[in-house]
């Protein structure tokens, strides 16, 4: 569903992605880990075409992703992007929040997609806040609404940069638990995370990034009972 293929990036002199090849199957759940600054953010907006590569491809749903214009903006809405901060629109209600892409980017009808909307404030247990401002909310509670903002516009794979890493340790299970039945459903996903547990319990297949590679994938099973690499053991070590 998603294919990087010899993907390259630089920051300046700074190689942040080096030769990325990474295939991500409809339905696969991939968990992405690393030292801070080994380029998962910078993998995750370069998928969204956030951040321009500098070479090699990036293909969704067998579309090579367009630099720019209408076919951007119809490609990024079928890959849902969930960010550590929760970015919700301030000033706008949690179910406005939900409704405003579907609405104003899809063009869809505002009524079908309002109820979509509570049916999917529902499903992350927030549609008694639904008329609600976001800053009346927790952390966890927006950051569930931004996941069901993300799945209003129906995406094909749902994108995750850290999502609990902003949130107080309470807070960290209820959106967990919302992303882990998002994966049983189903969902194709690729997170960035240091949440060790939701990789075992959630993902199929593990990535260890470092410096701008990627060192080594497996099961997670494999990945964390029997790591290939020096710099993953040392990794494992430090989170563990
Ligand atoms: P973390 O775990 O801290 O979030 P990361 O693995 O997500 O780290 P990136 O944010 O992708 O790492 O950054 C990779 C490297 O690119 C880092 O060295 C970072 O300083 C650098 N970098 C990121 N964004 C930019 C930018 N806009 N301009 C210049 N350098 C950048
Ligand atoms: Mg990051």
């Amino acid at each position: 569903l998603v294919v990087l293929d010899g993907v390259n990036k630089w920051f300046g002199p700074l190689h942040v992605l080096q030769d990325i090849n990474l295939t991500v199957h409809t339905g696969e759940v991939v968990v992405v880990i690393g030292p801070s600054g080994s380029g998962k953010s910078t993998l995750c907006r370069a998928i969204n075409r956030l951040e321009p590569i500098d070479s090699g491809t990036i293909t969704v749903d067998g579309s090579v992703l367009p630099e720019e214009g209408k076919a951007l903006a119809r490609l990024r809405s079928e890959v849902g992007m969930v960010f550590q901060s929760f970015n919700l629109f301030a000033h706008k209600t949690i179910l406005e929040n939900v409704t405003l892409g579907p609405v104003k980017v899809r063009r869809e009808k505002s009524d079908l997609v309002r109820e979509r909307a509570m049916g999917l404030l529902e499903r992350v247990g927030v549609a008694n806040q639904a008329e609600k401002y976001p800053a009346q909310l927790s952390g966890g509670q927006q950051q569930r609404v931004a996941i069901a903002r993300a799945l209003a516009m129906q995406p094909k794979v749902m994108l995750f940069d850290e999502p609990t890493s902003a949130l107080d340790p309470e807070m960290i299970n209820e959106v967990l638990d919302v992303m882990t039945s998002l994966a049983r459903e189903g969902m194709t996903m690729i997170v960035v995370t240091h949440e060790m547990g939701f990789a075992r319990r959630a993902a199929n297949r593990v990535v260890f990034m470092a410096d701008g590679q990627i060192v080594e994938q497996a099961t997670p099973d494999e990945f964390f009972t029997n790591p290939q690499s020096e710099r993953a053991r040392d990794f494992l070590s430090k989170i563990l």
